[in-house]
């Protein structure tokens, strides 16, 4: 269960008192958080991983559900000597607000734990949303979404997903570029907007956690994630199973490492960053395709390069910048895997093994020879179950505090 143990540490969780219910509060809590990591997983499996007997293992078991923060579902045969074993699963009661804002079209999803997207509402735009827009719009669509939200599910708060700096310490945004967004509080005017705890982060740092969590890079705890989008290249470190933020909440900004000192201007005011080098616009427009088309660019650039020497030398190109960042990533970091998401991806399938020998090609031997390449598996869906990871921290670190579902008290009397 590495994954579940990566996890526990990707965001700081409030610290809480001794007190005497302190074992059980923490044995609920890994509970939850395996049954969370795994999103569903049978009571024997539990019962290994936890390492405790079987009638502790049922009350804690019953504690989550008297909670409704799990479901019990019917036996699963685990091909084992001895009785099929009961399933359990998170349940769908609490959710998260999951809003990611980009150029082209802000996207908002409810989030289960469990990494589990109920529900996805896109609202396209012509220009880049100002912040008060994107609050304005959040405000009507949840407006819109009840009663039903409100009757069948609880939610514990709104989470954004941010391309550009955000602060760790008030989820404020110090400078979102493409968005042009400039100290915005984005995450206290949804707060007071909706009147729902707020959370927003660095999009690429909610990519890196879905992806360790859910994803590709699962089971590990050192995992760089670059994702290639409408609004530039982001970059999500996980290392030694903690989110690397770095003092402010800005770091892991892999786009803008240097890949070309006499290269283009890059938005962030210097040259020749990853992102300026490497970007989806040059891709498109090298297919004479329309940003609003981007999802046929995958199928277009591969005949294309296989056609065109205009297009073979561009993505060529591409290749060999992404190799350079890589190479600094790879040697400061030492990671297992490096995921790559949206174009980037593509960028690597066509590139094939070759991306991966010309990075070994240029990275020390050791860190080189250790990292492998793998494609988002979590789609554009990363970002808002990673964004809504942040919201679901609390609840995951001590499951007690969820009120008890009304006629289930016995189930839970030790701690309610
Ligand atoms: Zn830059």
């Amino acid at each position: 269960m590495d994954a579940a143990r990566a996890m526990t540490a990707f965001f700081d969780a409030p610290v809480r008192g001794k007190n005497l219910d302190d074992l059980r509060r923490t044995n609920l809590a890994t509970a939850l958080g395996l049954i969370h990591a795994a999103r569903s997983i049978s009571r024997a499996d539990l019962t290994r991983s936890m390492g405790l007997n079987r009638s502790t293992i049922a009350t804690i078991v019953a504690d989550l559900e008297a909670r409704d923060l799990i479901v019990i579902g019917g036996a699963r045969d685990t091909k084992r000597i001895g009785r099929p074993s009961l399933e359990i699963s998170t349940s769908d009661r609490h959710v998260v607000i999951a809003v990611n804002p980009e150029l082209d079209a802000t996207t908002l999803g409810i989030v289960a734990m469990g990494g589990r997207v109920l529900r996805e509402v896109r609202m396209d735009h012509e220009r880049p949303p100002s912040a008060r827009e994107v609050v304005n719009s959040v405000r009507a669509l949840v407006a819109g979404m009840q009663p039903e939200l409100g009757q069948r599910h609880e939610v514990l708060g709104v989470a954004l997903a941010v391309p550009g700096l955000v602060s760790a310490v008030d989820g404020s945004v110090r400078l979102a570029p493409h968005l042009e967004w400039v100290d915005e509080p984005i995450a206290a005017m949804l707060a007071e907007a909706l009147g729902v705890p707020a959370w927003a982060v660095n999009d690429a740092s909610c990519g890196v956690v879905a992806e360790v969590l859910f994803g590709a890079g699962i089971g590990s705890g050192n995992v760089v994630y670059l994702n290639g989008g409408a609004s530039g290249v982001g970059g999500g470190v996980v290392a030694e199973s903690r989110l690397i933020q770095g003092r402010g909440g800005f770091g892991g900004e892999i786009g803008h490492t240097l890949v070309r000192s006499d290269g283009a201007a890059c938005r962030c005011g210097s040259r020749g960053c990853l992102e300026a080098e490497v970007t989806r616009t040059a891709l498109l427009e090298a297919v004479s395709l329309e940003p609003a088309r981007a999802h046929e660019l995958e199928a277009l650039l591969f005949e294309a390069y296989a056609q065109s020497d205009d297009v073979r030398a561009l993505v060529d190109a591409q290749l060999s910048s992404l190799a350079v960042a890589l190479r600094t990533a790879v040697n400061m970091l030492n990671p297992e895997i490096v995921v790559l998401g949206g174009f980037l991806e593509i960028l690597g399938r066509i590139g094939g093994e070759r991306l991966e020998r010309m990075l070994r090609e240029v990275a020390l031997p050791g860190p080189g020879q250790q990292v492998r390449l793998e494609g988002a598996r979590l789609g554009r869906m990363n970002l808002l179950i990673g964004a809504a990871e942040l919201a679901f921290r609390p609840l995951l670190s001590d499951p007690a505090a969820a009120p008890v579902v009304a006629g289930r008290e016995h189930a839970a009397g030790a701690l309610s």
